[in-house]
C-alpha cells in the first residue's frame, strides 16, 4: 500500500474519483445511514474523506420501508453532529409504545417520559433512513475536505500496515490510511477480507404494508408503535410521518410472496386488523428477507466494519440501523484518537461493538420474534403477565425503557 509523503492516500489520477484535497485519509465505503454518519463525523474532525457509493443516485424510492425508528442514543449522536434538528423536521415524535395481544388488546403500555432524566431525547423519532442520508449529504457537500463519489463500487481491497488499497469499478485503485466498510449486508469488503458472517435466515419473509388510513381512529388507545403478538399472525404496527406501517410475517416461498403482494390479499390482511366498510388506501407494500448474522471480525488493521456490513438482525425492536450508527460513532472516535497516537479505542472497537451486536441486538431481536409468536397458551399468559408487571412497576419500567431504547447498549464499554 503506497501512501503520499505526508501519509495521505492517493492524491490524483484515480479514474472516477475527483482529485481530493491533497489526497484522502479515509475512505468510507457505502453511503447508507451508517456510512453517512461516519463520513460527517470524520470530515467535521478535519480528516480528508472520500465516500464511495455504488448507486448513482440517493434512494428516493417511496416503497423502500427499512429503518424508520431512531432511538434516543442515536438522536444524541446525530445532535452532536448538528443534524438532529433537521431530522426532527421530517420526523414524528413517538413517545409511547405498547405490547398488545391480537385477541386480548393492550397488555402493557410504556411511556418514554419515564426516561426523561436519562436522555435529552426521551422518545423514538420515526423518520425514513433515507432522510438522514439526504440531510448528511447536503451537509457534506458544504465541506471542502470531503468528496462523495456516487456510482462507484468498491470491488476489492488489500490491507497493509499503513492502510489499504481499494479496487474500484471504474478500474482505478485508491490508497487510503483508513477504511470504514459501511457497504451493507453483502459487504464486498467483508468478503474481500474473508470474514465469516455466520447466523440464520428466518423461515418467514416480512411483508411491510404502508397505508394512509389512521389506525389511531380505528383502534382506540393504540400507541404510535405496537408489537402485537399472535400465534398465527403477529404484527408490528407503527406510525411514520406519512403512513401507518404494518409488518406481517409471510411464508418464504416465491409463490407466497407473489400472493401476499396481490391487492386483495393486502386488503384481507388489513381488514382483519380493523374492518373498514370500504377498501384501505394502500400506499405501497414490500417484502423483505430477514437474517440474523454477526461478522467474526469487526476490524482488520486499518479497516473497520460498521452497520449491516458487520451485523444484521430482524427489525423487531428497530435496532439494526441504530446499532450501526453507534458503530459509526465508535469507529470514528477510535480512528480520531489513533490519529492522535492513542490506539486503545481502536484495539477495543471489535470487542465492544461485536459484543453489542452478538450478545445484545441479536439476542433481544430474536427474543422479540419468539415472544410475538408464542403458541403455548400458558407461556403466552405468563409472558403477558410479566410485561403487565414490568409496565406497572416504575423501576422495572424505566429499566425496560433504558434497554429497549438502546441507552444501555450504546453506553456500554467492556470491563477491563
Ligand atoms: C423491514 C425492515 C425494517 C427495518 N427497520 C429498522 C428500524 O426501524 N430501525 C433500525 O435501526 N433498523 C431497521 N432496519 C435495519 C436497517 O434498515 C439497516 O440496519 C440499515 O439500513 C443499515 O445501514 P447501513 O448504512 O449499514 O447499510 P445500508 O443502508 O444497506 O447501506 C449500504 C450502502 O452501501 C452501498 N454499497 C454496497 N456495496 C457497495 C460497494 N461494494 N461499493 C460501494 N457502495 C456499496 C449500498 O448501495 C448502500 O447505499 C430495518 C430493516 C428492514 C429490512
Amino acid at each position: 500500500v503506497k501512501l503520499g509523503p505526508d501519509g495521505s492516500g492517493t492524491p490524483v489520477g484515480v479514474p472516477g474519483v475527483p482529485d481530493g484535497p491533497g489526497g484522502y485519509d479515509v475512505a468510507v465505503v457505502g453511503f447508507g445511514p451508517v456510512g453517512a454518519t461516519a463520513a460527517l463525523t470524520l470530515a467535521r474532525a478535519g480528516l480528508r474523506v472520500v465516500v464511495l457509493e455504488r448507486e448513482s443516485l440517493l434512494s428516493d424510492d417511496p416503497t423502500e420501508s427499512r429503518a424508520s425508528t431512531f432511538h434516543p442514543p442515536t438522536l444524541e449522536i446525530l445532535d452532536d453532529l448538528g443534524v438532529a434538528d433537521r431530522l426532527h423536521e421530517v420526523g414524528l415524535v413517538s413517545d409511547t409504545f405498547q405490547y398488545r395481544d391480537r385477541t386480548d388488546g393492550v397488555i402493557a403500555h410504556f411511556d418514554l417520559a419515564s426516561i426523561a432524566g436519562d436522555t435529552s431525547f426521551p422518545y423514538r423519532l420515526q423518520s425514513e433512513q433515507r432522510n438522514l442520508v439526504e440531510i448528511i449529504d447536503a451537509e457534506l457537500r458544504t465541506l471542502p475536505n470531503t468528496t462523495v463519489v456516487m456510482g462507484t463500487e468498491v470491488t476489492g481491497l488489500r490491507t497493509g500496515d499503513e492502510g489499504a488499497e481499494l479496487s474500484l469499478s471504474t478500474g482505478g485503485r485508491l490508497h487510503v490510511r483508513w477504511v470504514i466498510a459501511a457497504d451493507g449486508a453483502s459487504s464486498a469488503i467483508r468478503n474481500s477480507l474473508g470474514i465469516a458472517f455466520d447466523g440464520i435466515t428466518y423461515p418467514e419473509h416480512f411483508l411491510v404494508v404502508s397505508t394512509t388510513e389512521d389506525f389511531a381512529a380505528l383502534i382506540p388507545g393504540i400507541a404510535t408503535v405496537n408489537y402485537v403478538s399472535d400465534p398465527v399472525e403477529w404484527l408490528v404496527m407503527l406510525k411514520t410521518p406519512l403512513h401507518w406501517r404494518v409488518l406481517f410475517p409471510i411464508p418464504s416461498s416465491d409463490e407466497a410472496a407473489e400472493l401476499a403482494l396481490r391487492p386483495e390479499e393486502v386488503q384481507r390482511r388489513l381488514q382483519a386488523i380493523a374492518p373498514l366498510p370500504r377498501a384501505y388506501e394502500v400506499a405501497h407494500s414490500r417484502i423483505y428477507r430477514v437474517h440474523q448474522r454477526v461478522a467474526d471480525r469487526f476490524r482488520v488493521g486499518r479497516v473497520l466494519l460498521a452497520g449491516d456490513a458487520a451485523h444484521i438482525n430482524n427489525p423487531l425492536g428497530g435496532m439494526g440501523m441504530n446499532s450501526g450508527i453507534h458503530d459509526a460513532a465508535a469507529a470514528t472516535e477510535a480512528i480520531l484518537s489513533a490519529e492522535k497516537g492513542d490506539t486503545a479505542l481502536l484495539d477495543r472497537y471489535e470487542e465492544t461493538r461485536r459484543a453489542v451486536a452478538h450478545d445484545y441486538v441479536r439476542v433481544v431481536t430474536h427474543r422479540n420474534w419468539e415472544v410475538l409468536q408464542e403458541a403455548d397458551a400458558e407461556e403466552r399468559a405468563r409472558q403477558n403477565e410479566h410485561m403487565r408487571q414490568v409496565a406497572a412497576d416504575p423501576v422495572k419500567a424505566r429499566e425496560h425503557l433504558l434497554r429497549t431504547s438502546m441507552l444501555v447498549s450504546a453506553r456500554s464499554v467492556p470491563q477491563d
